[in-house]
Formats: structure tokens, C-alpha cells, sequence
């Protein structure tokens, strides 16, 4: 049961006029559940992959299946509203609405208000240990409590898979590991899908896979409970 499979992803950037293929062919097929650590060098490709598997840009060639559907298939509308039921993300940088409190982004993606949005989007911070917090504007909260609101956000429609991308770049250590372990335990607890791009190498080993890409391709680091497998 793949939640997420992609096959012969091709996407390239025009840069003057050189052309330079960032993803060459991507295969990808993701169990239900499955915790997936991205990694690779500065400019590989990780974000641009993690925004076409996300729906937020079209790959010249190949197609992606989230939780069953064909996600370049569907059209503008549709397609935003299936992004919005199935997919969280997680930005670095967390890319919270600066005048809105903690509980308002959180009501963001639940599509304007209501008593059960509310409620949704109070259980969702409940969740990441913010519920306290709920009436505070992001610059009233620290780095990783905005990255906590950021995670409720992406969580409060139930999605079956969540991106995540350098989540923990913009945090010290301590709220790192926070951040992370959160990540990874809402993960487990709600079978949840979670692909994670980092180049943290201590963070990736956490996961149940961890997937390098370089020069355009993806390969299969290593079965963590086993070590590296032998060429
Ligand atoms: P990573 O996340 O692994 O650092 P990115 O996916 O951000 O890599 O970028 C991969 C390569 O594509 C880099 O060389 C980057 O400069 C280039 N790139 C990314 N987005 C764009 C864009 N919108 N226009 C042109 N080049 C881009
Ligand atoms: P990350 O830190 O996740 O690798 P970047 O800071 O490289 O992301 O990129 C942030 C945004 O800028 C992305 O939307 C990416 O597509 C875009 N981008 C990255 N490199 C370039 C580039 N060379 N030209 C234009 N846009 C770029």
C-alpha cells in the first residue's frame, strides 16, 4: 500500500540559457506510515522534489500518486483541495501569517471558521503542546513553539502524509531535538507519512529510510537497523 509513488520525475531549471535538470528520473514509492529521512548536498534537488511530490510544482515529465490519485491530473480547484485534505508541509522558516495568533494560522487550511474549526484547530495545538498559547501572534512565541503552530497547521485536517522541509533548520539543538522528536511521535502515533528533508546526518538516521539524491537521482542510503548494504 503505497501512500506515495512518483515515477520518472523530470524537472529542470532554465538559468540564463543553460538548462540544468535537477530531478533526471525520479522513482519513488512510499509505504503507509513509513518515516522518510531526504538528504543530499546543498542545491541536489530536495526542496524541488519535496514541492513536486507536494503538489506545488509540476514536473515536465512522470506522474505522482498520492493516497491513490493522480495529483497533476486534477485541476487547479481540485487539486488545491486535495493538497488541503492530504498533505501537510512544513516549511523551514514556518511561513506563519504575522498578524494572525497561533489558533488563527491554525485555522488557516480548515477554509474560513465555524465552531468545529475552532475546535479542530484548538485540538491540533493541544496536540503540539500549545494550547496556552493559543492567542499569541507568532512574534510573541519562540522559534520552535512557531515551528510547533506550523506542524498543528499541517496537521489539522488529519492529512495521510506530511512534508517537512528542514524543518529544524532555523532551531538550536534543543528545540531541534523538540521539534523533531514531535514530528516523529505525532508521526507514529497518527500512522501518519512523513518525509523529512535535511541535511542533518545525526537527525537522519531516526527514520525508517533515508533516501540520498544527488546529481538528479535518488538512492536508498542504507536499511537503518542494519547498516549499509553492501554494493
Ligand atoms: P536543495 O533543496 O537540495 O538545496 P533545491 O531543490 O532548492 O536544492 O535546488 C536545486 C537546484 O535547482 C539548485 O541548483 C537551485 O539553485 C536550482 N533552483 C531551485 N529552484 C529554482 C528556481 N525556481 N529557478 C531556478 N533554479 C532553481
Ligand atoms: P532550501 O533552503 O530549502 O534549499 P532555497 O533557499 O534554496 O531552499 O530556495 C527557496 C526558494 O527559492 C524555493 O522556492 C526555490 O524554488 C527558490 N530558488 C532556489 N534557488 C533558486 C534560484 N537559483 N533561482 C530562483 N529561485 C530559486
Amino acid at each position: 500500500d503505497f501512500v506515495i509513488q512518483a515515477t520518472n520525475l523530470h524537472r529542470s531549471y532554465r538559468i540564463g540559457k543553460k538548462s540544468i535538470e535537477v530531478l533526471h528520473g525520479i522513482d519513488l514509492a512510499i509505504k503507509r506510515g513509513e518515516r522518510i529521512f531526504l538528504c543530499g548536498p546543498s542545491g541536489a534537488g530536495k526542496s524541488t522534489l519535496l514541492y513536486t511530490l507536494a503538489g506545488l510544482e509540476r514536473p515536465e515529465q512522470g506522474s505522482i500518486h498520492i493516497d491513490g490519485t493522480d495529483l497533476y491530473s486534477l485541476g487547479p480547484k481540485k487539486q488545491a483541495a486535495f493538497r488541503n485534505a492530504k498533505i501537510g508541509y512544513i516549511f523551514q522558516n514556518y511561513m506563519l501569517l504575522p498578524e494572525l495568533t497561533a489558533l488563527e494560522n491554525v485555522l488557516v487550511p480548515g477554509a474560513i471558521g465555524g465552531h468545529d474549526a475552532s475546535e479542530a484547530a484548538l485540538a491540533a495545538l493541544t496536540r503540539v503542546g500549545l494550547a496556552d498559547r493559543a492567542e499569541h501572534l507568532p512574534a510573541e512565541l519562540s522559534g520552535g513553539e512557531q515551528q510547533r503552530v506550523a506542524i498543528a497547521r499541517a496537521l489539522v485536517n488529519h492529512p495521510p502524509v506530511l512534508f517537512a522541509d528542514e524543518p529544524t533548520g532555523n532551531l538550536d539543538s534543543r528545540n531541534s531535538k523538540e521539534v523533531m522528536d514531535l514530528l516523529l511521535g505525532l508521526a507514529a502515533e497518527s500512522g501518519t507519512t512523513l518525509v523529512v528533508v535535511t541535511h542533518d546526518e545525526n537527525l537522519a538516521t531516526r527514520g525508517d529510510r533515508r533516501l540520498v539524491i544527488k546529481d538528479g537521482t535518488i538512492t536508498e542510503a542504507s536499511s537503518l537497523e542494519t547498516g549499509p548494504v553492501p554494493a
